[in-house]
């Protein structure tokens, strides 16, 4: 099967929700993969921030394949072995004390939620149920995310919403603490909004926020479904802002593309949620969680410094190129203005010249993934370089 018979049955079958480029990906080594016409692409994609450790790396695969030849699965009315030493791992390399397992970005942020509410209930009263979030931020698709989504875009025809949640413009501390109540039982913050265009907060306004909300009882809820895992040279995002949050959420990376995520409860909230109110039949794969203690081991201080030594260095390429007119972001989650080319006809250039881009509202945004070698590096700056011209 080649690229067109491939994207012909996908048509004719496949809920037409994505808008898909014209090629088919059929296999993967590193940052390097092939579509079905057996063209070569660098990929600066990561499958948008999932595949922290490149296409196919062997010690993930053995560590999966090898649970999957031992018990692929039970449920969670059992301990499992995986599971605990994945939240093990987190709670220690985090200072965070509980971890709730679910099967991506969005539910982990529907447990953040659920948690906060309960939150407020049990230590204020049942009125302190509101979640404060931040204009062009992103938290998922899901009916309760999508309100929590401070983006008018994605909300047109799917009301009514869940009720509770409002939108600060971010960087403006005054405005946002304005916005804060009685009723506030927590505030939910990207450190850098990924799918508003990869734009970091600033510190001082993180800050300042983090420290209102300690002061004021209100939970501080850090989305890290696209900063966490290495992504931005740390193992979290919030470690690079110097904050302690309440609790923090993780998918994407965790699983090195396998479906997981995962809520890190802190102190005040390790114990809120009780048996029964809340769970998910899939949450904790073994197998899964094999590969997730594969990605957590392989990012050591020393892996994570080189992340952002290429972070740093790919931005500095991409400043120099053409038609680009910013580069930002942090680590290995980089976002670039460009003019005189939209970022969908640069991604579009990117597939003619052989690399994988992204976009990120109207900007470029590259998320390659976390072992990108300097030669894969280079090799696809070039690309990119073409793509551009
Ligand atoms: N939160 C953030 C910051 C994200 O970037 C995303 C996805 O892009 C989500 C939540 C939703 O994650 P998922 O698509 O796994 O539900």
């Amino acid at each position: 099967m080649n690229n067109a018979t491939i994207q012909q049955r996908d048509l004719a079958y496949v809920a037409n929700t994505y808008k898909r480029f014209p090629i088919a990906v059929t296999r993967g080594k590193g940052a390097r993969c092939w579509d079905a016409d057996d063209r070569e692409y660098i990929d600066m994609t990561s499958g948008i921030g999932v595949n922290a450790l490149g296409f196919c790396d062997e010690a993930w695969a053995k560590a999966v394949f090898d649970q999957l030849l031992t018990l692929q699965h039970t449920s969670n009315l059992y301990y499992t072995l995986p599971c605990g030493e994945v939240a093990e791992t987190l709670c220690n390399r985090t200072g965070m004390k509980k971890v709730f397992f679910s099967n991506s970005g969005a539910e982990s942020n529907e447990g953040a939620i659920k948690c906060a509410r309960k939150y407020g209930h049990m230590r204020k009263d049942p009125g302190c149920h509101n979640i404060l979030t931040l204009s062009q931020s992103f938290h998922g698709r899901t009916v309760t995310t999508l309100a929590a989504t401070g983006q008018d875009a994605f909300h047109h025809q799917f009301h009514p919403f869940t009720d509770g949640f409002a939108y600060a413009p971010p960087n403006d501390l005054p405005a946002t603490l304005s916005m804060i109540d009685a009723n506030t039982c927590g505030v939910l913050i990207e450190l850098v909004q990924g799918e508003g265009g990869v734009l970091p907060l600033d510190t001082a306004y993180v800050k300042g926020l983090a420290a209102y909300c300690a002061a004021n009882d209100v939970l501080l809820l850090i989305d890290e479904v696209q900063t966490g895992m290495g992504r931005t040279g740390s193992l979290f995002a919030f470690e690079r802002y110097g904050i302690h949050p309440d609790i923090v959420t993780v998918a994407k990376g965790l699983g090195g593309g396998l479906p997981i995520g995962a809520v890190l409860f802190g102190e005040k909230c390790a114990d809120v949620l009780a048996p029964g109110e809340h769970a998910t039949t899939f949450g904790a794969n073994p197998a899964i969680c094999a590969g997730a203690k594969v990605v957590l081991d392989r990012l050591d201080k020393a892996f994570l410094s080189e992340v952002d030594q290429k972070g740093a260095y790919i931005r500095q390429r991409l400043a120099a190129m053409p038609a680009v007119e910013s580069v930002g972001g942090l680590g290995l989650m980089i976002g670039a203005t460009l003019s005189g080319v939209t970022a969908p006809e640069a991604v579009a250039h990117g597939i003619s010249n052989g690399v994988l881009l992204l976009t990120a509202k109207d900007r470029l945004r590259l998320l390659p993934p976390l072992t990108i070698s300097w030669e894969e590096i280079e090799e696809g700056l070039k690309r990119a370089e073409k793509a551009l011209s």
